[in-house]
Protein backbone atom coordinates (compact mmCIF):
# COMPACT_ATOMS: atom_id res chain seq x y z
CA UNK A 1 0.00 0.00 0.00
CA UNK A 2 1.59 3.08 -1.07
CA UNK A 3 2.10 6.59 1.34
CA UNK A 4 0.76 9.55 0.12
CA UNK A 5 2.65 12.95 1.02
CA UNK A 6 0.60 16.06 1.65
CA UNK A 7 1.43 19.25 2.22
CA UNK A 8 -1.14 22.21 3.22
CA UNK A 9 -0.66 25.18 1.18
CA UNK A 10 -1.97 27.79 3.54
CA UNK A 11 -0.08 26.51 7.08
CA UNK A 12 2.50 24.03 5.47
CA UNK A 13 1.36 21.14 7.71
CA UNK A 14 3.30 17.69 6.20
CA UNK A 15 2.17 14.19 7.37
CA UNK A 16 2.17 11.00 5.27
CA UNK A 17 -1.36 9.26 5.09
CA UNK A 18 -1.62 5.36 4.26
CA UNK A 19 -3.96 4.68 1.22
CA UNK A 20 -5.14 2.70 -1.51
CA UNK A 21 -4.56 3.43 -4.90
CA UNK A 22 -8.03 3.32 -5.31
CA UNK A 23 -8.72 5.76 -3.01
CA UNK A 24 -9.46 9.51 -3.43
CA UNK A 25 -6.48 12.00 -2.25
CA UNK A 26 -7.33 14.40 0.69
CA UNK A 27 -7.72 17.41 0.34
CA UNK A 28 -8.42 18.99 3.41
CA UNK A 29 -5.81 20.04 5.84
CA UNK A 30 -6.75 18.44 9.13
CA UNK A 31 -5.09 21.22 11.02
CA UNK A 32 -7.06 24.39 9.53
CA UNK A 33 -8.89 22.35 6.98
CA UNK A 34 -7.12 24.71 3.88
CA UNK A 35 -6.52 23.07 0.14
CA UNK A 36 -3.63 20.22 0.51
CA UNK A 37 -1.24 19.69 -2.38
CA UNK A 38 0.00 15.94 -2.69
CA UNK A 39 3.84 15.19 -2.54
CA UNK A 40 5.70 12.53 -5.04
CA UNK A 41 8.42 11.87 -3.10
CA UNK A 42 11.09 10.38 -5.10
CA UNK A 43 12.55 8.42 -1.74
CA UNK A 44 9.24 6.93 -0.50
CA UNK A 45 10.65 3.16 -1.22
CA UNK A 46 7.47 2.57 -4.08
CA UNK A 47 7.67 3.32 -7.65
CA UNK A 48 4.30 5.32 -8.91
CA UNK A 49 5.17 4.15 -12.62
CA UNK A 50 2.40 0.80 -13.38
CA UNK A 51 -0.86 0.00 -12.97
CA UNK A 52 -1.13 2.81 -9.97
CA UNK A 53 0.13 5.48 -12.36
CA UNK A 54 -2.75 4.58 -14.89
CA UNK A 55 -5.49 4.85 -12.63
CA UNK A 56 -4.61 8.18 -10.43
CA UNK A 57 -4.10 9.33 -14.47
CA UNK A 58 -7.36 8.18 -15.50
CA UNK A 59 -9.01 8.86 -12.58
CA UNK A 60 -7.83 12.77 -12.91
CA UNK A 61 -8.35 12.72 -16.44
CA UNK A 62 -12.02 11.53 -15.81
CA UNK A 63 -12.63 14.63 -13.22
CA UNK A 64 -10.90 17.33 -15.21
CA UNK A 65 -13.28 16.45 -18.30
CA UNK A 66 -15.85 16.70 -15.97
CA UNK A 67 -15.14 20.04 -14.92
CA UNK A 68 -14.04 21.00 -18.52
CA UNK A 69 -17.50 20.21 -19.34
CA UNK A 70 -19.26 22.00 -16.32
CA UNK A 71 -17.42 25.28 -16.75
CA UNK A 72 -18.29 25.00 -20.89
CA UNK A 73 -21.69 24.70 -20.27
CA UNK A 74 -21.91 27.13 -17.50
CA UNK A 75 -20.19 29.55 -20.20
CA UNK A 76 -22.68 29.41 -23.24
CA UNK A 77 -25.67 30.04 -21.16
ZN1 LIG B 1 -3.26 23.66 7.07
Amino acid sequence: MPTYEYQCTTCNYQFEEFQKITDKPLKKCPKCGNNLKRLISPGAGFIFKGTGFYITDYKRKNNSTDKENESKSNKQT
